[in-house]
């Protein structure tokens, strides 16, 4: 019923140059592979070029961040009509480096993810808690607040093309990675909360992804459990031997 995603964040590595040569070294290792959904996040600079070089293949290119207005005088910004023109239909929003290292609220989360669907854009929403909260035992109350704010006025019809990457940020580039019984708990929470603030047939239908310190070595214990729908992985998309072990988890 839901299709997995296997989505690759490169944070802010790779020029224009070393995009495309990942994209070509990648393409042939993932040929014919319609198993999962595959997609790759690069910085805004290379994003056309990584559009245009992955067109008419298995693999699609999202952005890492977008601001929700049109146009505007907002200095180093992009909108969602910049990134519509250039083909690009994914957008990544919330991500914890952006809540970390750059204030990203849940406020702007929801004004963002309202855009996206405005737009048709298919939004990947990223929630998760912080060590400190996981070890207050807030980390339920964390995530039920980071996707009811998200979702605020969002109707279900909207939120059909939602995807949810759960990301405890103690597991991001840390090496440490939730114990598949973690992260399908707390994929749980977010499913509840799908379903308390728009329905049970969003819920349902709603790609949940697990992020943290993905490895070729635990994708597959990970995607073996119910709740969990795909991976965003960081470090290890960066090379496409990596990423393509990653894709073809068993
Ligand atoms: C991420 O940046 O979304 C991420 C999960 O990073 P890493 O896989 O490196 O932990």
């Amino acid at each position: 019923m839901r299709k997995p995603i296997i989505a690759g964040n490169w944070k802010m590595y790779k020029t224009p140059n070393e995009s495309v040569a990942f994209i070509e070294t990648f393409l042939p290792l993932i040929a014919g592979h319609d198993r999962d959904e595959i997609l790759i996040f690069p910085p805004f600079t290379s994003l056309a070029a990584a559009i245009i070089a992955a067109d008419d293949h298995n693999l699609r290119a999202g952005a890492q961040n977008m601001h929700w207005l049109n146009e505007g005088p907002y200095t180093g910004e992009i909108s969602p009509i910049m990134l519509m023109s250039i083909g690009c239909r994914h957008v990544l929003l919330g991500h914890s480096e952006q809540r970390l290292y750059f204030n990203e609220t849940d406020e702007r989360v929801n004004l963002k993810l309202k855009a996206a669907v405005n737009h048709g854009l298919t939004p990947i929403v990223c929630v998760g808690e912080t060590l400190t909260e996981r070890e207050d035992g807030r980390t339920e109350e964390t995530i039920r607040r980071q996707i009811r704010i998200a979702l605020r006025n969002i109707s279900a019809a909207e939120a059909h093309r939602l995807v949810v990457a759960y990301e405890p940020v103690w597991a991001i580039g840390t090496g440490s990675t939730a114990t598949p019984d973690i992260a399908e708990a707390a994929h749980r929470i977010v499913r509840h909360e799908l379903a308390d603030c728009c329905s049970e047939q969003t819920a349902e239908a709603t790609r949940i992804l697990y992020g943290g310190s993905v490895k070729p070595e635990n994708i597959s214990d990970l995607m073996a459990q119910p709740n969990i729908d795909g991976a965003l992985v960081g470090g290890a998309s960066l090379v496409p031997e990596t990423f393509a072990r990653i894709v073809h988890y068993t």
